[in-house]
C-alpha cells in the first residue's frame, strides 16, 4: 500500500493547467497560454556559455552536497549586495530549485503537531509541503482591499502554542504584491515574541516595479536574522527554471540539518548548473534589467486591458509576472446551461471556448479571482485579453 503520509497531497494544480493547455495546443488548438508560471525569455548568452565551459573542461562530476564554495561565494556577495545580510558558507546550502530548497526546510523544522502559518493567497506547494512532513498548514487570509498584505493582528491571533513558523513570500505568487518595510518590522516583532521561525521566499525579488524596493526581513536586524530562513534561486531573475538552482541561507544548525537531508536524497545540484549560476549571480546583471522591463511594460498593457473587460477588476501588481484580477461579479452567470459558479468553472470555460489557460485562484485558496502569468508576448496578452472580453460577453 501507498504511505497514508502521502495521500494529503495534491500534485501542483499550476503544472496541471499548464500540460491541460499543452495537450490541446498538441492536437493542433491556438492556444494562449496564460498559466505558465516560468519567464519567456531565453536564458542569458554569457550563462549559458559557463555551462558549456564547465562540459568542455570536464566539470562533470559530483560536487560537495550543499554545492561548490565558488557558488556559495557568490551567494554570499549577492546576499550582502542586494540585502545587507552578512552570511558565511556554513549559512548556505544549494539545491535543485528554490522549491527543493523550500522542501528541505519542511523536512528539517516541521513534523506530527506543528503549525505552519501560510498568507493566503498562497503559492500552491506551500500547504503541500508542510501536510507531506506530517504538519498543519495554518492558512492566514489577506485581503484585496488591503493590497493583499498581511495584516498583523490577524496573523497574531492565529498562534498558538504549535505554531512552528511563518512562510512569506513577497513579492508575491500569485498576487504581485510586496511587503511593505512597517509590516514586516511588525511580522518581525510578532515571530520574535512567539519563537516563530520565519521561512521567507524571495525569489520574485528582480521584478519589482514602480520603484519599490524589496526588503528581506531577515535584514530588519540580528535577532531576526537568526530566526528566518531566506529562500531564493536563478528560476525567475535569470529565466533559468530549468537548471535547477536555488539556495537557502539561514542559521547554521538548520542549513546543516537540511544538507544532511539533501545529502539522502538528491546530493548535489547539477554540477554545470552549479558553474552557470555561478556566472549569472557575478557577470553583468543588465540582462536581469532587460526582463525586468519588460514585464513591466507587458504588466502596464494586461493590467490595463483587463480593467476595460466587464465583470473584471484588477488592481496593478507590483511584482513578480501576475496578474490576480477580481472575477466574484462574473460568478452565478450562464452560457446556455453551463453555469459559472466559480473560478474554476470560468477556468474550465475559458480554456474549453475561448482556447485561454490561466490557473483558478482556489487553487491559491482564494475564490474568486483568476491568475494570468504575463510571461508570454505582447502579442498573445493583446490575443488573450480579447479572447477573454469575448468569451465573458458570452455570459448572462
Ligand atoms: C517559481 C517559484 C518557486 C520555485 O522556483 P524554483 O527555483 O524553480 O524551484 C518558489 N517559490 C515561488 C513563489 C515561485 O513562484
Amino acid at each position: 500500500m501507498i504511505a497514508e503520509r502521502t495521500k494529503k497531497v495534491k500534485p501542483s494544480p499550476t503544472l496541471a493547467v499548464d500540460s491541460k493547455a499543452k495537450e490541446l495546443k498538441a492536437k493542433g488548438f491556438d492556444v494562449v497560454n496564460f498559466g505558465v508560471g516560468e519567464p519567456d525569455f531565453d536564458t542569458p548568452e554569457h550563462v549559458k556559455e559557463a555551462a558549456i565551459k564547465a562540459i568542455r573542461d570536464g566539470f562533470t562530476k559530483y560536487t560537495p552536497v550543499g554545492g561548490i564554495d565558488e557558488l556559495k561565494e557568490a551567494i554570499i556577495d549577492k546576499l550582502e549586495r542586494d540585502n545587507g545580510l552578512k552570511y558565511g558558507k556554513e549559512n548556505i546550502l544549494v539545491s535543485c530549485g528554490a522549491k527543493h530548497s523550500l522542501y528541505n526546510i519542511a523536512q528539517a523544522l516541521f513534523g506530527p503537531g506543528d503549525e505552519v502559518m501560510i498568507p493566503s493567497p498562497y503559492w500552491v506547494s506551500y500547504p503541500d509541503q508542510v501536510l507531506i512532513n506530517d504538519a498543519q498548514p495554518v492558512i492566514v487570509e489577506t485581503y484585496e482591499e488591503d493590497n493583499f498584505m498581511l495584516q498583523p493582528e490577524v496573523l497574531e491571533n492565529k498562534i498558538t502554542p504549535k505554531t512552528k513558523a511563518l512562510i512569506l513570500n513577497s513579492p508575491s505568487n500569485p498576487t504581485g504584491f510586496i511587503y511593505s518595510k512597517k509590516v514586516l518590522e511588525k511580522v518581525a516583532e510578532i515571530a520574535l515574541k512567539h519563537n516563530i521561525y520565519i521561512i521567507s521566499d524571495e525569489i520574485y525579488e528582480k521584478l519589482i516595479y514602480d520603484d519599490e524596493k524589496h526588503i528581506s526581513i531577515a535584514s530588519l536586524g540580528e535577532e531576526i536574522k537568526e530566526k528566518t530562513i531566506v529562500v531564493n534561486g536563478l528560476s525567475k531573475s535569470h529565466a533559468m527554471t530549468g537548471w535547477r538552482i536555488g539556495y537557502a541561507a539561514g542559521p547554521v544548525e538548520i542549513i546543516k540539518t537540511m544538507t544532511k537531508i539533501q545529502s539522502q536524497s538528491t546530493s548535489n545540484p547539477t554540477s554545470i548548473a552549479q558553474k552557470a549560476a555561478v556566472a549569472a549571480l557575478s557577470g553583468p546583471q543588465d540582462c536581469v534589467e532587460k526582463m525586468r522591463q519588460e514585464f513591466e511594460r507587458r504588466r502596464n498593457y494586461l493590467v490595463a486591458g483587463l480593467n476595460s473587460i466587464g465583470g473584471i477588476s484588477c488592481k496593478m501588481p507590483k511584482g513578480a509576472f501576475y496578474a490576480f484580477p477580481n472575477i466574484s461579479k462574473v460568478l452565478g452567470k450562464k452560457v446556455s446551461n453551463n453555469q459559472i459558479n466559480s473560478s474554476m468553472d470560468l477556468s474550465i470555460y475559458l480554456l474549453e471556448q475561448a482556447k485561454v489557460a490561466l490557473v483558478p485562484g482556489s487553487a491559491f485558496g482564494a475564490e474568486g479571482y483568476i491568475r494570468i502569468s504575463y510571461a508570454t508576448s505582447m502579442e498573445n496578452l493583446s490575443k488573450g485579453i480579447e479572447r477573454i472580453r469575448k468569451a465573458l460577453e458570452e455570459l448572462k
